[in-house]
């Protein structure tokens, strides 16, 4: 369960890791000491429900009695519920029921227009929560988060939690904008970076960027490099290449005497490209050949090079299966550190650890195929990936397990 508040609604999160039926009846009410006297007070204390044949809808009602128990008809809200039904941050192996509510500040006694009471004391908001399933659905019992407290029937609020809400901003108000979550290789950090340079251009000092890009030519260089690596030729990513060029593969060509070929993304594209490969393998020969030359040019997209160089610089990064690769990844230059949420924000990310039993790093270089991971079909599927290799559909393993049926 998370809390946040501005100054016009509470925002509540609700997990609830153990409700694991997609069409599952659950259901939650949430009890509200209005005037915060510990007592139930007719007509001024009010409750929050959703119920299993009212999906969708959150309503609310005010006590009638002065104990938990007679209840108005249903108001007029306009406080807002949405549901949803998935892996969250909490549990990212498992769907289960999330509901996201935002309360009214108003209609739960919290009036921002004063927001310190005669006591000094910051506002806080007392509530009680239930949730729970019709018994049928099984395996979900828990009826309240730790530490809270509902009011049965016949019972007053003389238990329930305080909440205290936030009175001010916890970053100075320049500090507050979207983080844009910067992913992707040579096709996608150009236009990054070059909304980086018209929020510099705009004088924006609320829009941040948290850089994650990776490089592909030090990929393609590690994989080579690795001992053991049995790769006999490389398909080269066509979109990557629109940007980089074909330029940038040469080295690697030369380096390793493997022959590569640049495709598109039809399925002729990609014929063709094994069969020029296939035909250097013959003649045992290793050059670069571009197979896209719709798109790809030599030199590439200078212009989209020049505003990546502009804006980042080339840093050491991990690479789940292969390790850390030297200057393959992308940080924002110290000129650009304004736009940076690594350097706005304290973030820090715990290391990604390569899951128990996975062989991606064995797979990208050519070692073992998919069949050879004792996790793949087993535990690891497109739908439950365990190694980033089924992750996304042009992953090794999830494109083995979507088109080889042998
Ligand atoms: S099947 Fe899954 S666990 Fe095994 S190598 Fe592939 S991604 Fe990793």
């Amino acid at each position: 369960m998370f809390f946040k508040n501005d100054a016009q609604y509470l925002y509540i999160l609700l997990d609830v890791l153990g409700c694991q039926v997609a069409d599952g009846e659950e259901y939650f009410g949430i009890e509200v000491d209005v005037d915060r006297d510990k007592s139930v007070t007719p007509y001024t204390d009010t409750c929050f429900r959703v119920r299993h044949d009212l999906k969708g809808d959150l309503y609310r009602r005010l006590y009638t009695k002065p104990l938990v128990g007679g209840e108005t008809r249903v108001l007029t809200t306009t406080s807002e519920m949405a549901t949803g039904f998935g892996p969250s941050f909490n549990d990212t192996r498992r769907d289960h029921r999330i509901w996201e509510l935002a309360l009214n500040l108003e209609e739960i006694g919290a009036d921002p227009t004063s927001w310190w009471g005669s006591d000094d004391r910051p506002p806080v908001v007392r509530m009680g929560l239930w949730v729970r399933s019709t018994p049928e659905e099984g395996g979900f019992v828990d009826e309240a988060p730790e530490g809270w407290r509902m009011a049965p029937p016949g019972r007053d609020f003389a238990d329930l939690l305080e909440i205290s809400l936030a009175t001010q901003p916890k970053f100075p108000e320049t500090l507050i904008g979207p983080v844009f979550l910067g992913v992707g290789f040579e096709t996608t950090a150009p236009t990054i970076a070059a909304a980086i340079i018209s929020a510099r251009d705009k004088g924006l000092h609320n829009f941040f960027v948290f850089s994650a890009h990776k490089l592909i030519p030090p990929a393609l260089s590690a994989l080579l490099a690795t001992e053991g690596s049995s790769i006999d030729g490389l398909i080269l990513p066509g979109h990557v290449s629109v940007i980089i060029g074909t330029g940038a593969y040469l080295r690697l060509v030369e380096d390793y005497h493997v022959p590569c070929a640049v495709a598109g993304f039809e399925p002729v594209d990609i014929l063709q490209a094994v069969h020029v490969l296939v035909e250097q393998l013959e003649k045992k020969s290793a050059h670069l050949e571009n197979c896209y030359p719709r798109a790809v040019t030599f030199d590439g997209n200078k212009k989209a090079q020049q505003v990546m160089e502009t804006v980042f610089k080339k840093v050491d990064a991990l690479w789940r299966g292969l390790g850390t690769i030297p200057r393959s990844g992308l940080c924002i230059r110290d000129e650009f550190s304004a736009y940076d949420a690594q350097k706005a924000f304290d973030v820090s990310l715990p290391q990604a650890e390569d899951p128990q039993g996975c062989i991606c790093g064995d797979i990208l270089t050519g070692k073992k195929t998919p069949p050879q991971c004792p996790l793949y079909r087993t535990v690891c599927t497109p739908v439950d990936p365990v190694g980033p290799c089924m992750v996304s559909s042009e992953g090794t393993c999830a494109a083995f397990y979507r088109y080889h049926t042998a």
